[in-house]
């Protein structure tokens, strides 16, 4: 019998894509991830935390307990809003200001939080202030919305806050005031205050992306905008997640707002995905709640403050002086520059002749960037560290 359903037809899905789709780019920091995890790469490209580190036997038993506390309960769909147990725990820390479980949306992970809230707060054409540079999915969970994306610069503490004052119209700024990805920069506690005050005054919208806020590995730790603010129901929405000192594999994240706009995010969120995983989620409370942070924090802070200070150490014996980077207090990144019009997608795909992974940083940025690339420090260990360095060294001088 002849059959009719597998002829080639000509058909291509070309055509039948949504406009939108068009401005979802091919992410070529992809190309460099992919060769990432093969045998005899060292990696400096993804941002992965240190596996050596995930609590599994404590996972293990918090697994058991929450079958054995919660039952059918734990396998059952769950409120949008994530379990209250857990929204409880996470209002916690901001009790101070108002912070109620009914200000906390639990979300899949930090990355679903953006694409929430970009769905629910921005129209096509509106103007978003970013730091140049910033979170790559970020931009590009953002994009395919039609937004306009206005960078501002930063230097060694943070965002330049009095250029924000200055640009006129913007709708909504999206900043990681700690440790920030890729750049490293923390921004002071003077321009904290001077920020969350400008927003408050002018109504500007803040999303406040803390995910590295505990992996400090020096200095004070610093108030979030959201505290500073001094109040709930203002224009500054925090997101946070569990990714970085638990385990990404939980996909756990959340967003704190004012409960006018949890409502939204929650309508928004219901037409998405229903609610994020229930049976995560009574996992992470049984493990909070046996004081897991506690124990994996300092854990954490130790090891990546150790491959920090390796990473920091084997540039500064290795790298041709005209190579420049940040000096990260915390987070898991540094970015680093060759001179100005050197071409730093150039040096990757060299890197990954020499079994080296690093990503461009050109497309973390607004504008330019064509010369920096960025390095992960969490995931290697110290050998590869300064083997991964020494071996990219000779490579960066080519290109200085
Ligand atoms: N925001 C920033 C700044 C990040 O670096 C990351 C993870 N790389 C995320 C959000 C996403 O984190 P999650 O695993 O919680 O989705």
């Amino acid at each position: 019998m002849q059959n009719m359903g597998v002829r080639n037809s000509g058909f291509s899905w070309e055509t039948k894509l949504a406009r939108r789709t068009a401005l979802i780019r091919r992410n070529s920091v992809r190309e460099f991830l992919k060769f990432a995890g093969q045998p005899g790469i060292i990696s400096f490209a993804g941002g992965l935390p240190a596996p050596e580190v995930f609590p599994l036997e404590e996972i293990q038993i918090a697994t058991e307990a929450a079958l054995r506390n919660y039952g059918a309960k734990a396998l059952q769909y769950g409120q949008s809003e994530g379990i209250p147990e857990l929204r409880a725990l996470i209002a916690e820390p901001f009790r101070e200001i108002g912070v109620r479980p009914e200000n906390i949306l639990i979300t899949s992970g930090a990355q679903q939080a953006l694409d929430i809230l970009g769905r629910v707060l921005l129209n096509e054409g509106d103007r978003v202030l970013v730091e140049n540079p910033t979170y790559l999915s970020a931009l590009s969970v953002w994009r395919p919305l039609g937004v306009q994306f206005a960078g501002i610069k930063s230097d060694d503490t943070g965002l330049l806050v009095s250029e924000v004052c200055q640009s006129e119209g913007a709708k909504l700024l999206y900043t990681i005031p700690n440790f920030q990805n890729p750049g490293g920069t923390t921004l002071s506690l003077e321009r904290r205050e001077a920020l969350a005050a400008y927003a408050v005054k002018q109504d500007l919208v803040v999303v406040e992306d803390d995910p590295y806020r505990e992996l400090r590995y020096e200095g004070e730790e610093l108030p979030t905008l959201l505290h500073l603010s001094g109040n709930i129901k203002g224009p500054i929405v925090h997101v946070g997640t569990f990714s970085k000192v638990l385990a990404p594999g939980f996909r756990l994240g959340w967003i704190i707002a004012s409960e006018e706009l949890i409502d939204r995010l929650v309508s928004a969120r219901q037409a998405m995905d229903l609610h994020t995983g229930t049976f995560n989620q009574y996992v992470a409370l049984e493990l909070i709640s046996a004081g897991v942070l506690e124990r994996q924090v300092p854990k954490i802070r130790r090891l990546y403050r150790a491959k920090r200070d390796a990473m920091l150490s084997a540039l500064t014996q290795s790298m041709p002086a005209p190579v420049k980077w940040t000096r990260p207090k915390g987070g898991m990144f540094f970015l680093a520059s060759l001179p100005y019009g050197k071409n730093a997608r150039g040096f990757a795909r060299c890197a990954l002749d020499a079994g080296v992974a690093v990503v461009p940083g050109e497309e973390f940025h607004v504008t330019g960037g064509e010369n920096t690339f960025r390095l992960n420090f969490s995931h290697p260990n110290t050998e590869e560290i300064h083997e991964g360095i020494r071996k990219l060294a000779p490579i960066a001088a080519g290109f200085c």
